[in-house]
């Protein structure tokens, strides 16, 4: 709702041609800068945040004159059915429609000539999603995942870093594209954290989070056991309990996990958090500059030449600093990610953009027309070179 009201509020200027200034070799002109909707969008979910990964780009490319195709996640088919029950009864189908169904309706939607395709999803199934945008050229937007590091410095409060990790990681079961993935702590301070993380998942999830009203279950059994094979790396010092029937894993820390373990490998997507230790930045960073760019990065200190450092050196999609996950609530922050992590942005005026090409348009006078641009050319690069010499 903030995002359609801020949005709202601020269209109309967004979507006004631009004046801009003129180029010399071009005088007398006027130019201008047009916003123009692609056209025919198609826009495909994730089952993570269903409702919010497909209705959050539409609002950006109804903003921007698009018409718009959505394909809610196949994984989620409540959300999948309500989404499309809420936008058949407010939107002409000519206008905004909703195709439901799996990979093999997403296939065949993905050889359509779109205009513009927005998809929020795995690295994998995007790297299929721009192969097939490919074919018809199709401007593309990919909002992806990765491995999101979380960095705690020796000078961070550990007891707010506590707090705001258990929640970032923990929070929809761990199913949030930008979330910590994995631990990174300085080795002095890490038996104390470690501690603190416990305490916060009993005060957030209570001592049995089996029972806690906030803790869901893992989405099927695929996902149930992909996870609890991760439960045999590192040290379970937190969690580990699982309940097949209710594909149910305890939120759960991994300690002394490797960088080789199959863990680190992959998006763990998951409420599992394996905790590596440092003890040199410059190591460290090096170490995370050879792995795939991530969605976003994590970074616990009260440092801040640290934070510059780490900041400036490390490429990702976005940051918080001494916080997770918040940065992507604020729409004056365009949210998007890097290399692996994705390509494009969107929220708040991002989202308008994203839908949009910007027409560059130049409108020449016509009462002057200096013969220079024109054939024959000799003699005139003397000239030329006399002319500007005079103006400057
Ligand atoms: P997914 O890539 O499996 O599926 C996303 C969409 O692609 C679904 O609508 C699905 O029907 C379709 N799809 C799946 N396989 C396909 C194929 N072979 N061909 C064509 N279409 C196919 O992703 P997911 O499991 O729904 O979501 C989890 C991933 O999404 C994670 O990597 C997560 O980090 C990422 N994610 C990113 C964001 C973001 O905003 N950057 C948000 C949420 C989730």
């Amino acid at each position: 709702m903030e995002e359609i009201d801020f949005i709202k509020k601020s269209v109309k200027q967004w979507a006004k041609p631009e004046k801009v200034q003129g180029s010399l070799l071009n005088f007398p002109s006027s130019n201008y800068i047009h916003p123009s909707p692609f056209g025919v969008s198609l826009i495909i979910g994730a089952w993570n945040y269903p409702f919010q990964l497909t209705l959050a780009p539409l609002v950006g490319a109804i903003a921007a004159g698009n018409c718009a195709i959505l394909k809610p996640s196949e994984m989620t088919p409540h959300t999948s059915a309500l989404i499309k029950e809420m936008i058949e009864s407010t939107f002409d189908d000519a206008y905004i429609a909703v195709v439901e169904g799996g990979i093999p309706v997403n296939q065949t939607l993905l050889k359509q000539p779109f205009d513009k395709i927005f998809f929020t999803g795995s690295p994998a199934v995007g790297k299929i999603v721009m192969k097939a945008a490919a074919e018809n050229l199709t401007s593309v937007t990919l909002e992806l995942g990765g491995k999101s590091p979380c960095i705690v410095e020796k000078t961070a409060d550990l007891e707010v870093a506590a707090r705001r990790i258990v929640w970032g990681r923990v929070v929809n079961g761990g199913r949030t594209c930008e979330g910590p993935d994995y631990l990174v702590v300085h080795e002095e301070v890490k038996k104390a954290f470690v501690d603190k993380l416990k305490k916060y998942i009993t005060e957030q999830y209570g001592s049995n989070p089996l029972e806690s009203p906030d803790y869901p279950r893992i989405i099927n059994r695929k996902h149930f056991d992909r996870l609890t094979a991760y439960l045999s790396n590192g040290q379970v010092v937190a969690g580990g309990e699982t309940i097949a029937e209710e594909n149910y894993i305890a939120p759960t820390l991994l300690d002394e996990v490797a960088w080789e373990d199959d863990v680190m490998q992959e998006e763990i997507f998951g409420p599992i958090l394996p905790i590596l230790t440092y003890s040199n930045e410059d190591l460290l960073i090096a170490k995370i500059r050879k792995l795939p760019k991530p969605l976003a990065f994590y970074m616990f200190s009260t440092n801040r030449s640290t934070q510059k450092k780490f900041l400036k050196t490390l490429d990702f999609g976005g940051a918080s600093v001494n916080d997770t996950i918040s940065h992507l609530i604020n729409p004056h922050l365009p949210f998007g990610g890097v290399g692996n992590s994705g390509a494009g942005a969107y929220h708040g005026k991002a989202s308008f953009d994203v839908f949009t090409h910007f027409k560059s348009v130049m409108k020449r006078a016509n009462w002057l027309d200096v013969p220079l641009r024109y054939a024959p050319y000799k003699g005139k690069l003397q000239l030329i070179k006399q002319a500007f010499k005079w103006m400057a």
